[in-house]
């Protein structure tokens, strides 16, 4: 048996070469662990490394700043987003914090009108008592953007497909007009994933996401990241994450990594059964408004169809008895779909935002962007449509 010593060779530089998204998203610069040969990154639990002098090191200092389960999974993140960079944060929202800390007081942001409940919490507790302002708009509205903006607008803060009325923000357009004025362009990428949409690529200065949702897929760990390849940013994320250090460990990190591997056949799938179901409801009697980017019918439609692979597979619907009471008893009747926050799992989950993950956004804001009390939302998983679409009608006929 030969052995070697050795490190194990690099492959070729798989980035070279003009690969597609499945492809990547097991390969893209990854490589096996130069020791061993291991083809997927060991879980290094360590909060040091050894040290041959002061600053003289095989790359890492200390587990707050870079370890490389947690370099393994930015560096496949930024492969699948086109940016040059990714940091890896504790969750979502430390992502979104750490790249809002680059704001100042003064400074204003424009984002949408029916943002993640999380994001607008985070927005208007944390930041805006340090004196940032942040303005919520239809950014589907160009006309109103290109008046909302003013000397102090720093940063456009993007959700596209919307949560949870699914509205499509035309990123290109909106990206166009930011980097005119020099101001900031962030989307948050989480209900798309990078398999259907590549902000960077319509102009973006950078990428969020939930990694929790999607990526991750598994409804098993919390993480977040931002990907990009703007110089100011990068600086700001590696010093946020060296000075306030909300890093994922090592294990949360090599579970992402795992979960992205499937990325492209998971959501591929979701968005399958996505339609599939869409198409059920918007036939049914007791089904008031079905909001889903694959209608033809729906307002964001064309926009969707060039920025987007496929639609996604989120899709929210009203009762035509548009009430709490009636949407808590249809939720309660379901069997195959879990009642549950968070979105994007290989499991169906259903949700109402309005007493869920929407309930810290005031009423009269709330029904303002338009989101009714019987406001259902699914996260379509990968079990067979025929199922979910089953057990959706049963509910449905009980309730
Ligand atoms: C879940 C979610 C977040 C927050 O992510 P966490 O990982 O839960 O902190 C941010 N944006 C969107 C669109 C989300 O769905």
């Amino acid at each position: 048996m030969a052995r070697t010593s050795e490190p194990v060779k690099q492959r070729i530089n798989l980035m070279d070469k003009n690969l597609h998204f499945n492809t990547l998203a097991i390969h893209a610069r990854q490589h096996p662990e130069s020791t061993s040969g291991a083809v997927m990154p060991p879980i290094f639990q360590t909060s040091t490394y050894a040290q041959e002098s002061p600053g003289v090191h095989k790359g890492h200092e200390y587990a707050r700043v870079t370890n490389p389960t947690r370099t393994a999974l930015e560096n496949l993140l930024a492969g699948l987003e086109d940016a040059t960079d990714c940091a890896a944060y504790a969750s979502g929202l430390a992502a979104m914090d750490a790249l809002l800390k680059m704001l100042r007081p003064g400074d204003e942001v424009i984002s949408t009108h029916d943002l993640y409940g999380g994001s607008y919490r985070l927005f208007t507790q944390v930041f805006e008592p340090y004196g940032i302002r942040f303005h919520f708009i239809d950014l589907t509205d160009i006309a109103l953007l290109k008046e909302t903006i003013n000397a102090k607008t720093r940063m456009i803060w993007i959700e596209t497909p919307t949560n949870p009325l699914l509205s499509i923000i035309d990123i290109a357009g909106v990206t166009d007009i930011t980097r005119r004025h020099g101001i900031l362009s962030v989307v948050d990428n989480t209900f798309a994933s990078p398999y259907l949409q590549q902000p960077l690529k319509l102009g973006a200065d950078a990428v969020i996401h939930s990694t929790t949702k999607y990526l991750g897929g598994h409804s098993d760990v919390i993480g977040g990241a931002i990907c990009t390849s703007h110089k100011e940013i990068i600086a700001n994320m590696r010093f946020q994450t060296k000075a306030s250090g909300a890093v994922p460990g090592p294990m949360d990190s090599y579970l992402t990594l795992r979960g992205i591997k499937t990325l492209a056949v998971r959501m591929q799938r979701s968005c399958d059964n996505a339609h599939k179901i869409a198409a059920y409801l918007v036939n049914h009697k007791d089904v008031g408004h079905v909001y889903y980017p694959g209608l033809s019918t729906h307002p964001g439609h064309r926009i969707a169809k060039n920025q987007m692979r496929d639609f996604g597979g989120m899709l929210s619907f009203t009762l035509k008895d548009d009430r709490v009471e009636k949407a808590l008893n249809f939720m309660s009747q379901t069997e195959i779909f879990t009642l549950a926050e968070s979105l994007g799992g290989v499991e169906s989950l259903i949700s109402h935002p309005v007493s869920m993950t929407h309930g810290s956004i005031p009423v009269e804001v709330r029904r303002k962007s338009g989101l009714s009390d019987s406001l259902i939302r699914l996260s379509v998983g990968i079990e067979d449509a025929d199922d979910l679409i089953e057990d959706i009608g049963q509910a449905l006929e009980k309730c």
